[in-house]
């Protein structure tokens, strides 16, 4: 290598370019010009790809000569198959990426001679690639060409050609200094190849580039050697930034350029072009999270299905004084209203720590709520809540999201404190999303706001309301987040009411989990209650008396401690089996989705798991679960029931409950179309594995196999011979029970048939209401009507009972029904043997069952049968059986 000392000598004007050259520290690379040219600067390159540093720090060269030579000794390390760049290591491990012309993996070759080839050891000054600049300035955008340390994060350019010409070989143009040891040696290691790929995409999805696309963008190039970025308008993001993305504003139809630099650029671009048309190729449009949630209620329990025909009844003729609403947890409490104070906590803004203690604190804050996401993910899968799970899953990207993690650590470094630094940053995202003026993009606006105030509360600020509560809170307000539930005083929060919310919300469930009474839906009147006002929350009959009588408070407080007398009387017998009063045994078993739940289940005393939805264990993956990864899931669920049994159903996915792996194409009615076994049809393998894997579970008598959606008895006896294939051929000689859903109308009229080949039936009352009353079970307007009690329903469970007895067969229900204590002791009365429930509420079914006369319960459950609606049913039950 020519000394620089010597390039100086010759190239008089170099001497006020590289200034210290000479005196340059050991360990410095240099590297001269590789081209003959005047200088262009990094940020004038006509290309954002460069000027942007997305190949690293560098220069630019304008040519005037065909021909590039080495800067520097050092290896090809890579060689692009066009010719037109080439990465040069140096024996320190710096990388030199020479890039010749802009666009120029376009000409796919043409006008680019290599003289080495990859690997070779080359010389500084060693001819490298021969080009015609005549083709190149007429074909490609620009002849500008470009010197860029592609691994700049270990070496930094120190000192630099300023504006001046350039000869090939001779002009000093940069030196290097290793910024650190042991990024150095990393890179060393490191692949080298420089590539990169662009392609442009028409977003084709309603949405546009919006959250849910984001985040699997972002996803989609997670371990691959590349750094990607969206463009779109004179606007760009890098594919880390979900923030950053949404700010662009790319919305349906919009034109977007893609752009990947690194060893693996082509795979990644690719991948973020498959997941930006993937709605093209079958994803449903991102709906706001208000219709998300509503199609989270989809497994809306029973209890708030009979508040909302109290609801509906109260609604006819208004009470004074008290507003109705839905039933989200049951109970009764007396209290002081006290609006939760929705406003942004205020931290301060001069930081009270150093700069590397605000730092931590926020690390800290973000790790905390991570965790708590992660939980509150966990949670919504738990109830069949995918569509809300996938909302927290955003919620947790958005956290680490750099554009707001780098924008508050700037902050902090200019003195603001953690907690001023966090809201700023999200202020100023949301700024943004709100200039974009689009009513989805609002919703992630809301979305920022949550994690804000989450990241706040992690912080040590909370709101005033927490602070100030009296001894009875009711607290009111839109609508709860869980981190507002998560910072609760528990020991003075008597109930929850929301103006807004649904019976299966986030908010609903803790609730119900920490046996607070909840109300929601009650509607914009709850605002105009005047603060501290006294209220009577009856949560199980969907209403709120305010400033009640002194005999109306009466009433309830001894109603609620006698209900408390009640729940702890039917925990304590739990754990003993249920059977009516006249011995008829009532197998009370438990909905679970997750390891977590089967414990809870025990906790409660469930006799057996009636039904796991597998699906929920695999939704936030990028592949489908392996066989092994299969049968370890459910082998850790068999082994935490302690010899209980579990009935495990096949992958209910499809259309209408998506999970990430899954491509499906676009379907007008999902409900209707490949769910549930339909689903093999088009991906036999995803319930091959799965078979595979529930086969191996041991004991192999702990697992009964369900499936879902099964419609005759046809696809049961090809289905039955297809497990048994699965098992001779694993070599596998006991027998597996398999049993089915009868929750489509023809399953239940068929159930004769069915039942023949079919070990047991399981009427999933959620599907079979849907689809006999032709009411979207994610509908909220509907949620009130679509009741499983419709004597319509009823008779169908009838005929599936009957048919299933024709054989000697057993029939439970898993669906919500079986958990509503007005529609135990009719299900019972119809036949059914075993009931499967939330695990919570296993202590309060076992009791009612056990309160019941079979012979009664048969008797009125055929006269049920002919009642003319689902209130008379209900008014019906209430009446034989009143509630506890
Ligand atoms: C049902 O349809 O009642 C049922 C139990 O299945 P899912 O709610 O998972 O569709
Ligand atoms: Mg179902």
């Amino acid at each position: 290598m020519r000394r620089v000392e010597e390039a100086v000598l010759t190239n008089p004007a170099a001497n006020h370019a590289v200034k210290h050259a000479e005196n340059s520290p050991e360990g410095h690379i240099r590297l001269f010009a590789p081209l003959t040219g005047p200088v262009v600067m990094l940020a004038d390159v006509p290309d954002p790809v460069f000027s942007g540093g997305m190949f690293g720090d560098g220069i630019g060269v304008d040519p005037l000569e065909g021909k590039l030579v080495a800067p520097c000794d050092g290896v090809v390390a890579h060689l692009a198959r066009t010719g037109h760049a080439l990465t040069l290591v140096t024996a320190e491990g710096a990388q030199v990426l020479l890039h010749i012309g802009i666009d120029t993996v376009e000409l796919d070759g043409r006008g680019f001679a290599p003289m080495v080839e990859q690997g070779a050891q080359v010389r500084a000054g060693d001819v490298l690639i021969e080009f015609d600049q005549d083709i190149v300035a007429c074909t490609a955008p620009s002849l500008v060409s470009v010197v860029a340390i592609a691994n700049s994060d270990a070496f930094e350019i120190v000192e630099r050609a300023g504006a001046c010409g350039l000869k090939a070989g001779e002009t000093p143009l940069l030196v290097l200094r290793a910024r650190d040891g042991a990024l150095v040696e990393a890179a060393r290691e490191a692949s080298v190849v420089v590539e990169e790929a662009r392609q442009q995409v028409t977003l084709t999805h309603a949405g546009g580039l919006h959250a849910r696309p984001a985040a699997r963008v972002r996803e989609a190039v997670r371990g691959l050697e590349a750094r990607v970025e969206v463009r779109f308008n004179g606007k760009k993001a890098p594919v880390e930034s979900v923030v950053g993305m949404l700010g662009l504003g790319a919305g349906q139809g919009a034109s977007v350029e893609i752009v990947g630099v690194g060893a693996q650029a082509a795979e990644a671009v690719a991948a973020v072009a498959h997941e930006l048309q993937r709605d093209a190729h079958g994803e449903t449009d991102e709906k706001p999270a208000r219709q998300i949630e509503a199609a989270a209620a989809s497994a809306a329990t029973a209890a708030a299905r009979a508040a909302s025909a109290a609801t509906v009844a109260a609604a006819a003729a208004p009470v004074p004084n008290t507003l109705t609403g839905v039933c989200a947890a049951p109970g009764i409490a007396v209290g002081k209203l006290v609006h939760w104070d929705d406003a942004e906590p205020v931290p301060p803004e001069a930081a009270q720590g150093t700069l590397a203690q605000e730092s931590r604190r926020l690390d800290q804050a973000i790790a905390a709520v991570d965790a708590e996401l992660n939980t509150t993910v966990r949670d919504a899968s738990q109830r069949g809540a995918v569509g809300a799970a996938g909302i927290f899953a955003v919620h947790r990207v958005l956290l680490e999201d750099p554009t707001l993690v780098d924008n508050a650590r700037d902050l902090i470094s200019l003195g603001k404190s953690a907690g001023f630094a966090w809201r700023e940053a999200i202020r100023a995202q949301i700024a943004v999303l709100a200039n974009l003026d689009d009513a989805l993009l609002a919703e992630r606006a809301a979305d920022l706001r949550d994690i804000g105030k989450r990241v706040l509360r992690a912080l040590g600020y909370a709101n005033a309301a927490t602070r100030e509560l009296p001894a009875e809170a009711v607290l009111a307000a839109e609508d709860f987040t869980p981190s507002d539930l998560s910072s609760l005083d528990r020991t003075r929060v008597t109930a929850l009411v929301m103006a807004r919310g649904g019976a299966t919300s986030h908010a609903a469930i803790i609730a119900r989990q920490l046996g607070i009474p909840a109300l929601v839906a009650v509607g914009d009147a709850l605002r105009r209650i005047a603060e501290h006002t006294e209220v009577v929350v009856d949560a199980s009959n969907g209403r709120l008396e305010y400033a009640p009588g002194a005999r109306d408070v009466e009433r309830a407080r001894s109603e609620r401690e006698r209900l408390a007398g009640v729940r702890e009387t039917n925990r304590r017998t739990s754990h003993q089996a249920a059977a009516t009063a006249d011995g008829r045994a009532i197998e009370v078993a438990a909905n679970i989705a997750t390891l977590d739940d089967a414990k809870t289940a025990v906790d409660n005393g469930a006799d057996a798991i009636g039904l796991l939805r597998t699906e929920l264990l695999f939704i936030h993956r990028a592949a489908a679960p392996s066989v092994d990864e299969h049968r370890r899931s459910y082998q850790a669920i068999v082994e935490a029931l302690g010899g209980r049994s579990a009935i495990i159903r096949t992958l209910d996915v499809g259309a209408d409950k998506e999970v990430d792996y899954l491509t499906l194409p676009p379907e007008p009615n999902p409900a209707l179309g490949l769910r549930g076994i339909r689903l093999a049809q088009v991906r036999p393998d995803l319930l091959e594995d799965q078979l595979r894997g529930l086969l191996a579970v041991q004991p192999a008598g702990a697992v009964r196999i369900l499936l879902p959606m099964v419609t005759d008895a046809g696809e049961l006896v090809r289905l039955r011979a297809q497990i048994a294939e699965l098992a001779r051929a694993m070599g596998r000689t006991a027998p597996v029970e398999v049993g089915v859903m009868i929750e489509v109308p023809s399953a239940a009229l068929l159930a004769d048939q069915l039942a023949k080949h079919a070990d047991f039936l399981s009427i999933g009352t959620n599907d079979l209401t849907q689809y006999t009353l032709a009411m979207d079970r994610c509908q909220p307007d509907l949620a009130a009507q679509a009741d499983g009690l419709h004597p319509a329903v009823l008779r169908l469970i009838d005929l599936a009972v009957q048919g299933a007895q024709k054989h000697g067969k057993w029939v439970g229900v898993c669906g919500a029904l079986a958990g509503d204590p007005l529609a135990v002791p009719l299900l019972v009365g119809l036949g059914v043997t075993e009931l499967s429930v939330d695990p919570v509420s296993v202590p309060a079914i076992k009791a009612r069952v056990r309160k019941l006369d079979y012979r009664l319960c048969r008797q009125r459950a055929q006269d049920a049968l002919a009642l003319d609606s689902a209130q008379a049913v209900r008014a019906a039950s209430r009446d034989h059986w009143p509630l506890d």
